[in-house]
């Protein structure tokens, strides 16, 4: 049977988001609260998958290694902090390409089902924009908004809380509600 995952967005939820990209590890800061997070998610026996839209990339501010870098030095931190982070799918297009890898296109959610055998319909994505939230409900997977949710997320009841330790008791209501196949 296809195993389930919590599928997180990147900036705005492991980070603190810049409106300038990240564009180097000496600009990646932990958001508060979110290895500690990553650790209790690790503890509930959860895989984690990152799924994050880098048109950093695609604008020539990082390269794909240097973005890549990025990732294996984020995973290695949270793995010290006793997290696990399963891969790391990147879109490195910018939104005037039309690409569907970029949230709220799925591509990367399919391609993450496929490649880690993850039931969409069982798992949960984490995200701070109306993005995530859209593409989480196009792939079938219950979406979680963490920030200041917006009038759009509210009417979609979509559960939300300031951060991503506060989200953590919303994905265990998730999971204890979830009705076993
Ligand atoms: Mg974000
Ligand atoms: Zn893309």
């Amino acid at each position: 049977m296809s195993d389930r995952a919590v599928f997180l967005d990147r900036d705005g939820v492991i980070n603190v988001r810049r409106p300038d990209h990240v564009k180097s590890w000496a600009e990646f800061r932990f958001a508060p609260g979110s290895l500690c997070a990553l650790r209790r998610l690790a503890t509930m026996g959860e895989r984690v998958v990152v799924i994050t839209n880098q048109a950093a990339v695609g604008r020539g501010l990082l390269t794909a290694a240097g973005l890549a870098s990025i990732h294996a030095l984020m995973t290695d931190v949270v793995a010290a902090a006793g997290g696990r982070i399963d891969r790391v799918y990147a879109c490195p297009h910018r939104p005037d390409w039309g690409c569907g890898c970029r949230k709220p296109g799925i591509d990367l959610l399919l391609l993450a089902a496929t490649e880690l055998d993850i039931d969409l319909r069982r798992s949960v994505l984490v995200g701070d924009s109306a993005t995530d939230v859209l593409a989480a409900l196009a792939a079938g997977c219950q979406p979680v908004f963490v920030g200041e949710p917006d009038g759009d997320v509210l009417l979609r009841g979509v559960p939300s809380a300031p951060d991503l330790l506060s989200a953590v008791p919303l994905i265990e209501a998730v999971r204890r509600s979830a009705v076993p196949c």
